[in-house]
C-alpha cells in the first residue's frame, strides 16, 4: 500500500477538495512510489487564503528580518539533517544518480544560509533632495502572496532558489510542483514548519499543471508568479500574468552552444561536452545540446565523445557506478526518441546511441546519442529535445561560429572552451547568453545571478538581485517643515 500524500497548506496536511490523487512512479522499475492529492480550484484558493492570512498576521508581517534570517538558516540546518533521506527520494523520482542528488543536496543548505544572510540587509536609501525640508526615502517591501510552480527535474533546488529569497524578502508563498515530483517538495514544506516558519507561509498543493497551475497562475490574491520550466508554459504564464499587471521570473528552456576552438585543451572540452549534455541524461535547461567544433579539431573532438559516450555506464540511478539513468517519464522517452527519427529524416546520422539500450531494467532509459550531418536549419538543432543527444558540427571562424551559436530563439547557457584569453572575453561579450563558462560546464551558485536570454526566460534567479525580485519599492516623501503651506498650486519637493 502506497502513501497517499495530501496537499500542505496552513502548517499542516489538508486532503484534497475533489479527493482525488494521482500515482507518481519510478522512472527506473516503473514501481508505484506514492499518490498526491490532484490539486483544484478550491485546494488553490485555500492555499492562498492561508498564504494571504500569514502574510498579514504580526507573526511574520511585524517578525524582525534577523529573525527572518534565523528561520532560514534553520531550515538550511533541517535540510542539511534530511539531505540522504531528500536526495533518495529524488532519485526514486525522477531518476537522476543519486551521486548527483547527494551533490545537489550538499550544497543546497548554502542557498538557505545565502538568503538567510540576506535577508537583514533587504532595505531602502535615502534620496537627495532640492528641498532640505523634505526627507525622500525609499523601502522596500515585500509584494504579498508568491505562486512558485517547478519542473520535475532538479525538483527541490529549482524550488529553494523560488522559495529562499521570496521568504528572506517577507512573502508568503504557495507552491506548486511538477506533478512528476510532488514528494521532496511537500516534505520540503514540512521542514519550514518544523523549522519555525508560522502556519500559512509555506503553503504546496500538488496536481497537474493544467488544473492546479493554472488555478495558481489565474488566481486574482497572486502578487507575482515565479516558474521554472518550458517556454511554452512560460508564454502562457506570462501572458496572463501580464492582464493582471503582476510580475513574472521566468526560467525557461534552452539550446545551448558549447564551443570547441583549435587552440582548446581538447581531451577536457570533450569532458565538458560529455558534462554538458549526458550528465542527468541532457535532462537540463543548460544542456550543451549543440556543440560546435572548430574543423582542425573536431574529428578528434567527435572521437572522444563518442568513445566516452559509448562506455557511459547505464543503469539503476540508485547505483554509485551508474553515469545515465532513465528519463523522468514514458513522454520524455518518446519524446527523445521521435526527435533522434526526425534528426534523421531530416539527413543527421547517428555516430553513437540512438535509441533504448537492452540493461535488464524496464524503465525509460535512452542511450546517449550523438548526432552529425546536422545544421541550424534542423529542429533537432533548433528545438529543445530535453535528453541526452547532441548534435555536433564543423566550424572555421570565430565570427562564423558567434553567428551559429546565437542563431537560435534561446539564450541561457553557452561554453567556450579555449586556451587565448583574450577570445575567452570577447565569446563571452557576444555570446547572447545569460551564463557562459569557459572551460568548464554547469557550474552554478546561490551566489551568482542567473537569467535567460530571448525565450530562454525573464528575471534573474540566484543572487542578491534575485531578492529583489521579490520586493517592490516604494518612495516616501516626509516634509519636515511645518510652516504655512505658501502655495497649493506648486508642486514641492
Ligand atoms: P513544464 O512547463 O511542462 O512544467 C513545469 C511546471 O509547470 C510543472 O509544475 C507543470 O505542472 C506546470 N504547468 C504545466 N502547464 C501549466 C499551465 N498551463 N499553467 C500553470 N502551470 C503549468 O516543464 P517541465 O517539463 O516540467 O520541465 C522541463 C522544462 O523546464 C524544460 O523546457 C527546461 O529547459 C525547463 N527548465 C528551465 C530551467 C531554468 O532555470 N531555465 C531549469 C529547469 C528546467
Amino acid at each position: 500500500m502506497t502513501r497517499n500524500y495530501d496537499h500542505f497548506i496552513d502548517g499542516g496536511w489538508s486532503a484534497p477538495a475533489g479527493g482525488a490523487y494521482f500515482e507518481s512512479t519510478n522512472p527506473a522499475t516503473l514501481a508505484v512510489l506514492y499518490s498526491a492529492a490532484r490539486g483544484s480550484k478550491a485546494d488553490v484558493d485555500r492555499a492562498v487564503a492561508a498564504a494571504r492570512a500569514a502574510f498579514e498576521n504580526p507573526l511574520w508581517r511585524d517578525l524582525s528580518q534577523t529573525k527572518r534570517g534565523h528561520l532560514l538558516r534553520r531550515l538550511g540546518d533541517l535540510v542539511g539533517e534530511n539531505a540522504e533521506e531528500l536526495a533518495r527520494m529524488e532519485t526514486e523520482d525522477n531518476g537522476k544518480l543519486l551521486r548527483e542528488m547527494r551533490g545537489q543536496l550538499a550544497t543546497l543548505p548554502e542557498y538557505f544560509y545565502y538568503y538567510a544572510g540576506l535577508a537583514d540587509k533587504v532595505q531602502g536609501s535615502q534620496i537627495p533632495t532640492t528641498n532640505p525640508a523634505i526627507l525622500n526615502y525609499t523601502q522596500r517591501e515585500p509584494l504579498g502572496v508568491v505562486g512558485a510552480i517547478t519542473p520535475w527535474n532538479s525538483p527541490l533546488t529549482l524550488t529553494t532558489s523560488k522559495l529562499a529569497p521570496a521568504l528572506a524578502a517577507g512573502n508568503t508563498i504557495v507552491i506548486k510542483p511538477s506533478e512528476y515530483t510532488s514528494r521532496t517538495v511537500l516534505r520540503l514544506a514540512e521542514l519550514a514548519a518544523e523549522a519555525g516558519f508560522p502556519d500559512g507561509v509555506v503553503n504546496v498543493v500538488t496536481g497537474l499543471g493544467a488544473e492546479a497551475g493554472a488555478a495558481l497562475v489565474d488566481h486574482p490574491g497572486i502578487a507575482k508568479i515565479s516558474f521554472t520550466g518550458s517556454t511554452a508554459t512560460g508564454s502562457a504564464i506570462a501572458a496572463s500574468a501580464a492582464s493582471r499587471f503582476i510580475g513574472t521570473t521566468l526560467e525557461l528552456g534552452g539550446k545551448s552552444p558549447n564551443i570547441v576552438f583549435e587552440d582548446a585543451n581538447v581531451a577536457n572540452a570533450a569532458m565538458g561536452v560529455v558534462a554538458g549534455i549526458f550528465a542527468a541524461a541532457g535532462q537540463t535547461c543548460i544542456a550543451g545540446s549543440r556543440v560546435f567544433a572548430h574543423r582542425s579539431v573536431y574529428d578528434e573532438l567527435l572521437e572522444r565523445v563518442a568513445q566516452r559516450a559509448g562506455s557511459i555506464v547505464i543503469g539503476d540511478p540508485l547505483q554509485d557506478s551508474t553515469e545515465l539513468g532513465p528519463l523522468a517519464f514514458a513522454a520524455q522517452q518518446e519524446k527523445v526518441d521521435s526527435y533522434v527519427e526526425l534528426g534523421v529524416s531530416e539527413g543527421a546520422t547517428v555516430l553513437t546511441g540512438g535509441g533504448r539500450p537492452k540493461i535488464g531494467l524496464p524503465g525509460y532509459f535512452y542511450a546517449p546519442t550523438v548526432l552529425t550531418d546536422v545544421d541550424n536549419s534542423m529542429r533537432v538543432v533548433r528545438e529543445e529535445i530535453f535528453g541526452p543527444v547532441a548534435a555536433i558540427m564543423p566550424f572555421d571562424t570565430e565570427e562564423e561560429v558567434l553567428q551559429l551559436a546565437n542563431d537560435t530563439q534561446y539564450g541561457l547557457a553557452a561554453g567556450v572552451w579555449t586556451q587565448n584569453l583574450a577570445r575567452a572575453h570577447r565569446m563571452s561579450r557576444r555570446l547572447e547568453a545569460g551564463t557562459v563558462w569557459v572551460n568548464t560546464y554547469r557550474a552554478m551558485s546561490p551566489m551568482s545571478p542567473r537569467q535567460g536570454f530571448k525565450s530562454s526566460g525573464v528575471g534573474i534567479e540566484h543572487g542578491m538581485e534575485s531578492m529583489h525580485e521579490y520586493t517592490r519599492l516604494k518612495s516616501v516623501w516626509i516634509n519636515t517643515d511645518e510652516g504655512p503651506v505658501a502655495d497649493p498650486f506648486v508642486m514641492r519637493s
